[in-house]
């Protein structure tokens, strides 16, 4: 594995931390439940070129590698998780895909306004009967001379009522070949948004019912025959995704091991005890393992991740993340688990990764399905 950055480079991720730290961490933990997006934030990342710092410089993107993406949003969700989370979706999100598979007009419409931090996106994949089973989504969408017509039904969309944009993965046919995405506006007609529902640690989601919901033609992004693609474009939201995770477990690392040398019991500091010296250790380890996985997943990559490497860097991160959270509550005893502390709400924000963009468990069978060169169906199969 190849892994040096430029000075250039170098200086940009450091220049990000120093932002990050100096204006976001001050409010970082105000108004923890509340999912309102950090507008001003985003902006000012949008100010610093910093949203754009993956995509080619013929869209207005800064044209780095991947892994100084990755880099940027690790810092940005030690510093802030809430922007960080923004940080995934405008930086390894929806953009990522409009500037690799998008044509001019969708790259001058919808682009800029994610680089300047404007506008945000959700991306809409899962349906009611159609969780890990991903291709079996029902979601169907027909051209129709200039547009293009849309009818079923979609969940646990994050964001989908206060974004501007939603993604859609939708079937043009059947089977897997079947499946294509179009670009939404939230006010199309025939889309109804649901109101929100809640998930642990200030993540909002809603339900999309689509009744010949009409989109004009150039709004398609694939009609069909994407899957692959698509989910090679996710490789690297998902890598972005345990960049997130490791960036706010950081934080919570940091303040674990302050509290380990300021609070005394028994007449001493609680980190002269061995066994909280175990605890630093494994959450240490933890920490290093993943971040070293969510390094490797994009080194060498070209915008995408590889399916095995950016599964191992999701299920790591995530994993170590819950775990590092968890650990540093237990650090702190009672006072960790007070809603007065960061913590509580640092766990409940990560706790849900291990299954958003795709569950722990179907990660590991993609991995070992990697490892072994085999495929697993995971279908009854046919009688
Ligand atoms: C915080 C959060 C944000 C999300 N945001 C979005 C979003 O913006 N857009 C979107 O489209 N979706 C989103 N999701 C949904 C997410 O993608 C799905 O929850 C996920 O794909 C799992 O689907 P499911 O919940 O239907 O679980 P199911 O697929 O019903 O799985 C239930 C359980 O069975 C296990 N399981 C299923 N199949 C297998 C198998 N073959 N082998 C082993 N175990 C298996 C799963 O691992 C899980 O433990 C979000 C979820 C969360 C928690």
């Amino acid at each position: 594995m190849k892994f040096s950055l430029s000075d250039e480079d170098r200086d940009l991720v450091e220049m990000i931390d120093r932002v990050a730290m100096e204006q976001f961490r001050p409010k970082a933990y105000d108004d923890r439940d509340s999912h309102r997006r950090p507008i001003e934030n985003m902006r000012v990342l949008g100010e610093l070129g910093v949203l754009g710092i993956c995509l080619p410089e013929e869209v207005g993107g800064a044209g780095k590698s991947a892994i100084s993406g990755i880099l940027a949003i690790e810092r940005i969700a030690h510093a802030c998780p809430r922007t960080g989370a923004a940080a995934v979706m405008a930086i390894a999100g929806p953009g990522m895909f409009i500037a690799r598979w998008g044509n001019e007009d969708q790259k001058a419409r919808y682009l800029p306004p994610i680089l300047r931090g404007e506008e945000a996106w959700s991306i809409s994949l899962s349906e009611p009967g159609a969780g890990t089973a991903l291709t079996d989504l029902t979601t169907r969408a027909a051209i129709d001379g200039d547009v293009c017509r849309i009818n079923g039904a979609k969940t646990f969309c994050s964001n989908a009522g206060v974004n501007d944009h939603i993604l859609l993965f939708c079937r043009f046919g059947p089977g897997t070949g079947g499946i294509g995405a179009v670009i939404l506006d939230r006010d199309t007609p025939g889309l109804t948004i649901s109101k929100p529902h809640h998930h642990m640690g200030g993540n909002i989601w809603h339900e999309l019912f689509f009744d010949n919901a009409t989109i004009p033609r150039e709004n398609v992004l694939f009609e069909g025959n994407a899957f692959r693609k698509l989910m090679g474009s996710y490789s690297l939201e998902r890598t972005a995704a345990g960049a997130w995770a490791i960036g706010v477990a950081q934080a919570a690392f940091e303040m674990a091991c302050d509290y380990a040398n300021e609070r005394k019991q028994f007449g001493r500091p609680i980190a002269e005890f061995q066994l909280v010296q175990g605890r630093i250790a494994d959450m240490c380890l933890r920490l290093e393992q993943a971040r070293w996985l969510v390094y490797k997943a994009c080194v060498d990559a070209d915008g995408t991740a590889s399916r095995l490497e950016s599964s191992m860097a999701k299920v790591a991160a995530t994993e170590a993340a819950v775990y590092v959270t968890d650990q540093a509550m237990q650090m702190f005893g009672a006072t960790g688990m007070s809603q007065e502390m960061p913590l509580e709400w640092m766990y409940r924000m990560v706790r849900p990764y291990t299954v958003a963009g795709g569950t722990s468990d179907i990660h590991r069978v993609m991995i070992a399905s990697e490892v072994l060169q085999r495929r697993f169906d995971q279908r009854v199969p046919a009688k």
